[in-house]
């Protein structure tokens, strides 16, 4: 049978699929090792991983270690545009070790961006040839 704290982990965990930046995404527990991965890239900033629903050939996500509002790109804020550098020329730098003939990056942002963790991440994705335009 649940118990009383079962009922509370399962609500703690549904409110976690809430956009709202103030509750953890299952993009926290992979950062903190509480969920595996298939981690490619580890630094002080960001990690890299392999999506568990590959769009393509090669297929990882980078995402900042600490979301800190960045739920999604368009609440990203004037000092964190380092930060945003960073996860940019890291996920270029995989790319081009991952698919040296090009690759492709994404950003899903909101509703009709079709985002579905509110957990910045970008998408990298490559190994084949990539078509245009996007759905
Ligand atoms: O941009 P969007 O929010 O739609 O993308 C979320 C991505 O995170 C999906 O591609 C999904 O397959 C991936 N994902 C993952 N591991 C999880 C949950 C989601 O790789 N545990």
């Amino acid at each position: 049978a649940m118990s009383a704290s079962d009922e509370v982990q399962k609500a703690a965990d549904a409110a976690k699929t809430v956009g709202d930046g103030s509750s953890p995404t299952i993009f926290d527990k992979i950062v903190s090792g509480e969920i595996p991965s298939n981690k490619i890239h580890d630094d002080e900033l960001c990690i890299a991983f392999r999506d568990v629903n590959p769009q393509a050939p090669v297929h990882f996500l980078v995402i900042p270690k600490n979301r800190d509002g960045l739920t999604q790109l368009s609440k990203a804020r004037e000092d964190q545009k380092a930060l945003l550098g960073h996860l940019m020329y890291v996920a270029q730098e995989l790319g081009q070790k991952e698919c040296p003939g090009g690759f492709r990056i994404v950003i899903n942002d909101g509703k009709d961006g079709a985002q579905s963790v509110y957990h910045l991440h970008l998408h990298v994705m490559g190994g084949r040839s990539m078509q245009w335009p996007p759905g």
